[in-house]
C-alpha cells in the first residue's frame, strides 16, 4: 500500500478513497463515541483530519498514547467532512503508533510559543505552524532560483566553501585549521606558522564565491553559485547570521544596466513563483505574521523598482524630516536606517542605488570616469535593508591594479584575478543575493534566525 502525502489528500482525495497516511498528531479531540486526531506530516500546513471510532480495535489503548507529537501510520476510508473549513476527513480502519509523546514533558503545547523560545528547540521547532511554513516557503524559494537561472541558460557552479584568499571581508574570516590548538607551531618571530597547518598557508572558510564564480564566467558566460557562505560578525542583528545561504550570478559580456534588469526580473520570478506554489503558507503569513505579506509580493511582482544614484540618495537623506542615529554625508556608508527610510518612506518599494563612493566599496568594482564613483548597485527592501548587493567589475587589468594598490592589499595572492583581466578580458557583473534575507523578505518573519533551519550566531550553534 503507498502512503499518500497529506496535501495531496487534501487537494485531490475524493470520498471512498481508501488511503494510508502518516505523519504526527497535531491536536486530539475526544468525544463520547470517537475521536478526532489531526495528523500533519508536512506537506501542508493544514493536517487531516482523522476520525477514530470507538469500535476500532484497541481504542481505548491507542486514544490514550495518541496525544500532540505522537507519530503514527492511519489507513482508512476518506469521507466528507460535515465540519467547516475541512473538505474530506479520514475514517480510521487501522492505527499503528510508531511512538509516543509524553504530554508531561512534550515542549509543544497547543499555545502559541514566542519565536525565542521556539529557538531553543530547534529539534522540535519545525513541527509549527509558523516554521513549517517558513521551511516550505524557503524550498520553493530555492526551486524558483534554480528555475530562474536554468531556463536562462546559467552554469550552476560550485565554488569553494574554503578558500585562502582572505581579501573581501577582512576581520569577518572564519579560519580552518587542522592545527593542535594546545601546541601551535610558532614561526621565529613568534607568529602562527601555518606552514605547517592542514593547506601549507592559511585558510578561511568562505566569505563570497564572486571571485571564483568570475573564473569560471570567463568559460561559461552566465554562471550562478547558491551555497553555504560564512562571516564572524559579531553583529548579533535580526539581519546577520555567521552562516547563510548566497545566490551570485556572474555575467560575462554584461553592464551594471544588464546586472540590474537580472537582478529584478530575478526577485519578480521567485517571488510569483512562490506565490503560485504556497499560497497557503504565503495566506498564513500575511494572516498571522505581517499583513502587508501579500501586498508586498504584489508590489514586487507588478511594479518596477525605483532606481537613484547613491549622490542623489544621500541629498535625499539629508532633506529628510527626520534624524538619524547615524550621520549621512557624502562618502559615508548607509547605515540600516537609511536603507530602511528610502524603501520604506520614500519610495514605499524596492530601490535600486547605484554608483556608490570608491573607499566604501569592494576594490573590484569598476572604476567610473570621474574617479570618485564605482558602478556599484545595491537593492534595498522595505523592513529588510539591503537584500542584493552587487556591481560591474573592473575589467581593465591597469585600474584594477591600481585599485589594488591603493587598498594596501597584496597583488601576489591576486594574481589568477589579474590573469583574468590579461587573458580575454570582457566587461562582466555580477550580484550576491543573502538568501535568508529574500526569506524573511518574502514572510515577513522578522528575525533572521526563524528563517533558517539551524541558525549560527555568535555563541550559538546548538543542533
Ligand atoms: P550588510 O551591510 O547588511 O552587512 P554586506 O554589505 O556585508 O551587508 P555583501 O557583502 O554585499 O553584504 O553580501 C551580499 C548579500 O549577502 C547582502 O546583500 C545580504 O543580503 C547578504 N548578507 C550579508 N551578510 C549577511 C549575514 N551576515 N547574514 C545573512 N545575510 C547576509
Ligand atoms: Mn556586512
Amino acid at each position: 500500500m503507498t502512503i499518500r502525502r497529506i496535501v495531496d489528500l487534501l487537494r485531490h482525495g475524493q470520498p471512498d478513497d481508501t488511503v494510508t497516511i502518516q505523519g504526527w498528531v497535531r491536536t486530539k479531540r475526544e468525544q463520547k463515541e470517537f475521536t478526532f486526531v489531526e495528523v500533519n506530516d508536512g506537506s501542508a500546513m493544514a493536517g487531516l483530519q482523522v476520525v477514530l471510532n470507538q469500535d476500532l480495535p484497541d481504542y481505548a489503548e491507542v486514544i490514550k498514547i495518541l496525544n500532540t507529537g505522537a507519530s503514527v501510520k492511519v489507513a482508512g476510508i476518506l469521507v466528507v467532512s460535515p465540519a467547516k473549513g475541512q473538505r474530506i476527513e479520514l475514517r480510521a480502519d487501522t492505527v499503528t503508533v510508531y511512538g509516543d509523546a509524553d504530554p508531561e514533558t512534550y515542549p509543544l503545547q497547543k499555545k502559541r510559543h514566542s519565536f525565542e523560545f521556539l529557538r531553543t528547540i530547534g529539534h522540535l521547532r519545525s513541527r509549527t505552524n509558523t516554521l513549517g511554513a517558513v521551511f516550505r516557503v524557503r524550498n520553493a524559494c530555492s526551486t524558483a532560483i534554480h528555475n530562474f537561472f536554468q531556463e536562462r541558460g546559467f552554469l550552476w557552479v560550485h565554488t569553494p566553501i574554503i578558500t585562502a584568499s582572505d581579501c573581501e571581508g577582512a576581520g569577518e574570516l572564519f579560519t580552518v585549521t587542522s592545527l593542535d590548538l594546545g601546541s601551535v607551531p610558532k614561526t621565529k618571530t613568534g607568529d602562527i606558522d601555518f606552514e605547517q597547518d592542514f593547506f601549507g598557508r592559511r585558510a578561511y572558510l568562505t566569505v563570497s564565491g564572486q571571485l571564483e564564480a568570475e573564473i569560471l564566467a570567463m568559460a561559461f558566460t552566465n554562471v550562478y553559485t547558491f551555497g553555504p557562505t560564512f562571516r564572524a560578525e559579531n553583529s548579533n542583528t535580526s539581519r546577520h547570521l555567521a552562516e547563510f545561504w548566497m545566490v551570485e550570478p556572474e555575467m560575462a559580456f554584461c553592464d551594471l544596466d544588464g546586472n540590474i534588469e537580472l537582478a529584478e526580473a530575478f526577485l519578480k520570478y521567485v517571488f510569483q513563483y512562490v506565490l503560485e506554489t504556497c499560497p497557503e503558507d504565503m495566506e498564513f503569513f500575511n494572516q498571522r505574521i505581517d499583513d502587508s505579506v501579500l501586498a508586498t509580493a504584489d508590489n514586487i511582482i507588478n511594479n518596477e523598482f525605483a532606481q537613484i544614484t547613491y549622490t542623489d540618495a544621500i541629498a535625499l537623506l539629508e532633506k529628510a524630516d527626520r534624524t538619524f542615529e547615524f550621520p549621512v554625508s557624502w562618502g559615508l556608508d548607509l547605515q540600516s536606517e537609511h536603507e530602511r527610510y528610502l524603501a520604506e518612506v520614500q519610495f514605499k518599494k524596492p530601490v535600486i542605488v547605484t554608483d556608490y563612493p570608491t573607499q566604501i566599496k569592494a576594490f573590484y568594482m569598476r572604476l567610473n570616469d570621474n574617479g570618485k564613483t564605482v558602478r556599484a548597485m545595491d537593492i534595498l527592501a522595505p523592513k529588510i535593508g539591503e537584500i542584493v548587493g552587487g556591481s560591474q567589475r573592473e575589467e581593465r587589468l591597469d585600474v584594477l591594479e591600481r585599485r589594488i594598490d591603493a587598498q594596501g592589499m597584496p597583488k601576489e595572492s591576486l594574481w589568477w584575478y589579474l590573469d583574468l583581466r590579461r587573458y580575454g578580458t570582457v566587461p562582466h557583473a555580477g550580484f550576491g543575493l543573502g538568501f535568508e534575507r529574500l526569506v524573511q523578505f518574502m514572510t515577513g518573519m522578522t528575525n533572521i534566525r526563524d528563517v533558517i533551519p539551524f541558525p549560527r550566531t555568535p555563541l550559538s550553534a546548538e543542533f
